[in-house]
């Protein structure tokens, strides 16, 4: 089987299956041969790897991935792409197809069932209307992942990666920072997909530390904090907080914990890092629990 990865091998499979990309499932097959290679390779795969492939699409990763790594498992949502991934990868035995959406199956189950509970390393071109669910539930699940490298939407990379005072700066910097360290590998133009997506596109690998880069006493009181303060950018860090009722602390309480931490007590959060946002969670957290 030749590599689907260029335009006329892919175009060739859809028109083979009577098949277009689905806009719904935020299909945009990847026709770069040096843009799958350079994924491949910044995720560091192995053949002693289990790698978790999502939407594998007609196959064009997976035949790179499956020739790198010793296993792969790959979990696409679209049935009508399960007879089209059975042909394109007939040659490879070391590839499972699960025809489930992402967002509900059990990761853990899978870290388990094909890699005897060690770690895996997740690799994708993903469905970009569902990248932030997606990344969440890989960190959130607690299952054993090494390291996740995906292609984004370029405004999502670099929402990844930026640090406090940047614009792209926020809770999604803060929630992946939080569990891996980020870095870009690549910016992907249009044109190495088939249909061309609206927006850029980058590669980016998140590395998952072995504990969270920080010790809170409530994660999710903190996410909470971190959600409200970006929700509401321009307000300054007590208006915002004081504002959401569910967190329970009152303007003062804010500005007293800000100056506490020597900070100004009219700070917005844009200026605070993941660990300014661990102490001002855990100095505000009595608050909320005497309540
Ligand atoms: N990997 C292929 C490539 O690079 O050419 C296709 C990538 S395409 C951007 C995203 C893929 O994710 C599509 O195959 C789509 O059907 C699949 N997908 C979308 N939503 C999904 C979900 N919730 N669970 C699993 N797969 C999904």
């Amino acid at each position: 089987m030749a590599y689907l990865g260029n335009s006329a091998r892919t175009r060739e499979v859809l028109s083979k299956y009577g098949m277009s990309a689905k806009k719904k499932f935020g299909q945009n097959f990847l026709i770069d041969s040096n843009v799958l290679d350079g994924i491949v390779t910044a995720s560091g795969v192995t053949d002693k790897d289990c790698v978790l492939e999502i939407g594998p699409g007609i196959g064009s990763l997976t035949q790179y991935l499956a020739e790198a790594a010793n296993k792969v498992v790959a979990v696409e949502i679209d049935k009508s792409l399960i007879p089209v991934l059975a042909d394109t990868l007939s040659e490879y035995n070391n590839v499972t197809v699960i025809n489930e959406d992402v967002l509900k199956v059990n990761i853990d189950a899978i870290v388990e069932e094909y890699n005897n509970g060690k770690p895996i390393k997740v690799v994708a071109n993903l469905p970009y209307y569902i990248t932030t669910p997606i990344i969440m539930k890989l960190f959130e699940s607690g299952a054993k992942i090494e390291s996740i490298t995906v292609m984004v939407q370029k405004e999502v990379a670099d929402r990844m990666v930026m640090g406090p005072g940047n614009k792209d700066y926020g809770s999604l910097s803060l929630a992946v920072g939080y569990y891996a360290k980020a870095s870009k590998v690549m910016d992907v133009s249009p044109s190495s997909f088939i249909p061309q997506p609206g927006v850029g596109s980058a590669v980016v690998k998140l590395l998952r530390y072995d504990e969270p880069a920080v010790k809170v006493n409530d994660e999710k009181y903190m996410f909470e904090i971190i959600r409200t303060a970006f929700n509401q950018r321009r307000k300054t860090l007590s208006n915002a907080l004081s504002n959401n009722k569910s967190l329970k602390v009152t303007r003062e309480q804010v500005q007293d914990s800000l100056k506490n931490m020597g900070l100004n007590e009219l700070a917005r959060g844009e200026t605070l890092d993941l660990e300014q946002f661990a102490q001002l969670s855990d100095s505000l957290l009595p608050h909320f629990t005497k309540n």
